[in-house]
C-alpha cells in the first residue's frame, strides 16, 4: 500500500481536485484494506477484492483510485443509497467489512480547527489528523455475492423481446412468459423525446 500523501496526490489527478472527500475516501478504503489484509489491490491482490460504493460524491472517485476497483471491471458496485460509506469484499475469503463515515467527524474536524474559516480547508486537514475510531465506524459483514457479479463472470446474452437490444448477465425480466430488458419492462429512466 502507498502512504496516505501518495494516494492524496493520486486521488487529486483522478479526480481532478483535492477535497474533503478525497482524503475521506482515500482514508476509508485504505482502512478497509488494512481490516481485509490486503497489501496490494492494484497489483498481486487485483482480483481478491470487490467494493460498493453507497454515493455517487467525490468521496468515491478516491475509494476507485485507491483499491483499484472500476465499474467497467465490474469490481465496483454502486448502490445509490446517499450514504457516505462503503462495503469492501475479499472474495477469496468472503470476509468484508462496510466502513461508514461518522456523522460527528464534521464538528470534531470544527473543534480541531476552529482557525480555519473554510469547510472543506478545515475538513481536509481535520479527517487527515483523526483517528480511525473517530472517522469512521466500522462493521464486519457477509455480502451474498452471486457468480454472476463476479468481475470475471461471462454469462449468456439474451436479446429483449420488444425492443431487440442486447442484454447482459441477467439483468433481463421475464413476464408472461416474455423476456425484457428492464426499460421495456417500465423500470426506464429515459423516453424518447417525441413521447409528450
Ligand atoms: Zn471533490
Ligand atoms: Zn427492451
Amino acid at each position: 500500500m502507498l502512504s496516505l500523501d501518495d494516494y492524496l496526490k493520486e486521488a487529486e489527478l483522478a479526480h481532478g481536485h483535492l477535497c474533503a472527500g478525497q482524503v475521506l475516501g482515500v482514508r476509508m478504503a485504505m482502512l478497509g484494506l488494512r481490516k481485509l489484509g490486503i497489501d496490494d489491490p492494484r497489483g498481486k491482490d487485483r482480483k481478491r477484492l470487490v467494493t460498493f460504493v453507497e454515493i455517487d460524491r467525490c468521496a468515491t472517485d478516491a475509494v476507485g483510485v485507491v483499491t483499484g476497483c472500476r465499474l467497467g471491471k465490474r469490481a465496483l458496485k454502486f448502490r445509490d443509497w446517499g450514504k457516505m460509506a462503503a462495503t469492501f469484499v475479499d472474495v477469496s475469503t468472503g470476509c468484508a467489512y462496510r466502513i461508514v463515515a461518522r456523522e460527528s467527524s464534521k464538528e470534531l474536524a470544527r473543534r480541531m480547527h476552529p482557525e480555519i474559516e473554510s469547510k472543506n480547508q478545515q475538513q481536509m486537514l481535520g479527517y487527515r489528523e483523526m483517528k480511525d475510531e473517530d472517522l469512521f465506524d466500522v462493521q464486519a459483514v457477509t455480502v451474498d455475492l452471486p457468480p454472476q457479479e463476479f468481475p470475471g463472470y461471462k454469462g449468456d446474452r439474451i436479446v429483449c423481446a420488444r425492443c431487440g437490444e442486447g442484454i447482459n448477465f441477467r439483468r433481463e425480466i421475464v413476464r408472461d412468459g416474455e423476456t425484457l430488458c428492464r426499460a421495456c419492462a417500465g423500470e426506464s429512466y429515459y423516453r424518447p423525446v417525441s413521447e409528450k
